[in-house]
């Protein structure tokens, strides 16, 4: 019987990128397994992982799961392409042998139809990019994080708290300017402290953690990506958050090591690992997608 605050913790890098090799001594190393989301119709070209790569990653008990054959925004096909860019892209895994029972939407988007595309080729869950509280919002304001200290970035969903709880007018009056991800920018050095206060304390009322099973397979939830700027103590922040009550955090990567926005560091990776390694006696396990959604 798992214990109610048992955490698990999914290592997701998504796209196939080729210097994603880069993780698998460090994995092994610590003899954690991961899931790689590719996108079939890019493997074996310049910069992507190849086929004997995903061989490799299957054979040693990595999973290989769908992202669709070519990474398009799902929701602008037609039935038709739809069909083809879900289900041609998890036959192509499955005819190397993976058993490919994992999707990941492209850019974590999807509608009503996408979803029943996922569920219809046969895929157990599909991931999303957001849902989740991020725990960058624990983190007082011009600490941490983000270089320079002075930009803190705050999930509408935690201001959404705040604006309904406690001062709507100090929150309007945050500085506030929508960045390309939908995220509000945030100047903490001119944050009131009252509302810096108040967000703390919001922040303790969000979601960290997916349920176990997920609320919804087809749409489970993360919070962002990992970026450049993000820390070993972002990462464990994450974790240790979801250890209060326990439940499943997804952690996406992109690139590992290079100059890319989307790019982890391998001294970030590898100490990130280290460190949740030695959770595990006290009831946090690393699971790839397959295992946590055969967890019952
Ligand atoms: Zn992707």
């Amino acid at each position: 019987m798992p214990s109610l605050t048992r955490t698990l913790v999914t290592l997701e890098f998504d796209d196939g990128h080729r210097s994603q090799m880069l993780a698998v001594p460090l994995l092994a190393r610590r003899a954690m397994h991961a899931t790689f989301f590719v996108n079939s119709d890019r493997i074996g070209e310049e910069g992507y992982l190849s086929w004997p790569h995903l061989r490799e990653l299957h054979a040693t008990g990595h999973e290989v799961g769908g992202h669709s054959l070519g990474h398009d925004d799902l929701r602008k096909l037609d039935p038709a392409a739809l069909t083809r860019a879900i289900e041609d892209d998890r036959e192509a895994l499955r005819g190397q042998g993976f058993p490919c029972v994992s999707f990941a939407y492209p850019y974590g988007w999807l509608d009503g139809g996408v979803r029943e595309a996922v569920r219809e080729a046969g895929y157990q869950s599909a991931r999303v990019i957001h849902g989740l509280t991020d725990t960058t919002t624990l983190v007082p304001p011009g600490r941490g994080g983000i270089p320079g200290g002075i930009l803190r970035r705050i999930d509408r969903p935690v201001l959404e708290l705040e604006r309904r709880a406690h001062e709507p007018r100090a929150v309007r009056s945050l500085s506030r300017a929508s960045d390309d991800r939908g995220k509000l920018r945030i100047r903490a050095a001119t944050a009131p402290a009252a509302v810096r206060r108040r967000i703390l304390v919001c922040a303790s009322l969000g979601e960290f953690a997916e349920t176990v099973p997920p609320r919804d397979r087809y749409a489970t939830r993360t919070v962002e990506h990992v970026m450049r700027w993000t820390t070993v103590l972002d990462l464990q922040r994450r974790v240790t958050a979801a250890e209060r009550r326990g439940g499943w955090v997804q952690i996406v990567f992109h690139y590992i090591a290079g100059e890319s926005a989307f790019a982890v560091r391998p001294a970030t990776l590898a100490a990130f690992l280290d460190w949740l390694r030695a959770r595990a006696p006290g009831g946090t396990e690393v699971k790839t997608v397959a295992e946590v959604i055969g967890d019952r």
